[in-house]
């Protein structure tokens, strides 16, 4: 009987430690890439829009930080904020780490909403916040979905960044791109990629090169768009020079992209609500990304 337990128990331990060894196993692979989730992305549009305009100082500007921070930890993330200021302004700065290895890869998007629609048609509208389903929600969404998908045990080291008061130029005593200059300021150490996105929600997603932004990072994502049939939405030709969170670092030496569709008619209008936007446009982006990141990144 002595002689039968003991061996019933060596089975149970050898068992357990073969189970144990797989589970370890699995959880060290690197793990493949979900699919981007358009509905998922879609629901994170919606919540912003909800919490209306989320201009810098407002109810509806704190409520997007607690969002953003609790979707990211929910996802698994390390997240902190950066509490700065800036032209007097306070600025609050969302970043999310993952992994320690390399390349070491920052993704940003701002989220926060202009105060004034001063592209209105209507003259009355022109005093009024951006709704910002376009210029802020997209962008955001984005980074959240890919927030969801991205595997926990990446080789890569991967941020993502939410930029507070990118949306402020041309108001007194504001300017644009005020918090991603003071998180690339406060960096310590050279990101080998900076990849931001804004306005990628267009019902007709039309995203050309933007022509300040590094060529070869340019380069492998708009061919990793192709390589998935997003030609008709990353279109090879450079359009515009844009004032957008990725000058910041290209003025560190830091290779950065802006990924933006400029050809919007509701810039900074009172129509830049979730019905001129599209679900399939964030996951077009998100699928980008995701399996740009999971390449081998050009030449990194
Ligand atoms: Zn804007």
């Amino acid at each position: 009987m002595k002689c039968k337990s003991r061996w019933i128990i060596a089975v149970a331990l050898m068992l357990i430690v073969g189970i144990l060894t797989v589970l370890i196993l699995i959880n060290f692979q690197p793990g493949p890439v979900q699919p981007f989730n358009a509905d998922r992305a879609w629901q994170d549009v919606l919540a912003q829009m909800e919490m209306g305009p989320r201009t810098p100082g407002s109810e509806a500007h704190n409520q997007a930080v607690s969002y953003i921070h609790s979707e990211l930890e929910k996802a698994g993330w390390k997240v902190e904020i950066q509490e700065t200021e800036r032209m007097g302004h306070p600025i609050r700065n969302i970043i999310a780490k993952r992994g320690s290895g390399s390349p070491w890869l920052i993704f940003g998007a701002h989220f926060d909403s202009r105060f004034v629609a001063d592209n209105d048609p209507v003259i009355a509208n022109q005093t009024l916040p951006v709704p910002g389903a376009n210029d802020g929600a997209s962008g955001v969404a984005v980074l959240l979905e890919m927030a969801r998908v991205l595997p926990k045990n990446s080789d890569k080291q991967v941020w993502l960044v939410f930029f507070d008061a990118e949306d402020q130029g041309r108001i007194e005593g504001w300017d644009w791109i005020l918090g991603s200059r003071a998180f690339s300021e406060s960096l310590t150490g050279k990101p080998d990629a900076v990849v931001v996105v804004d306005m990628i929600g267009d019902a007709d997603l039309n995203i050309y090169r933007e022509k300040s932004s590094d060529k070869a990072i340019t380069d492998s994502i708009w061919q990793t768009a192709a390589g998935l049939g997003y030609a008709d939405n990353f279109i090879n030709e450079e359009k515009y020079n844009i004032l957008d969170d990725h000058l910041p670092f290209l003025e560190l030496g830091i290779p950065a992209v802006d990924i933006i569709d400029f050809d919007y008619s509701y810039w900074h209008t009172l129509s830049d609500t979730q019905d001129h936007i599209w679900p399939q446009s964030l996951a077009v982006v998100g699928t980008t990304l995701l399996t740009w990141l999971e390449g081998d990144l050009g030449a990194k």
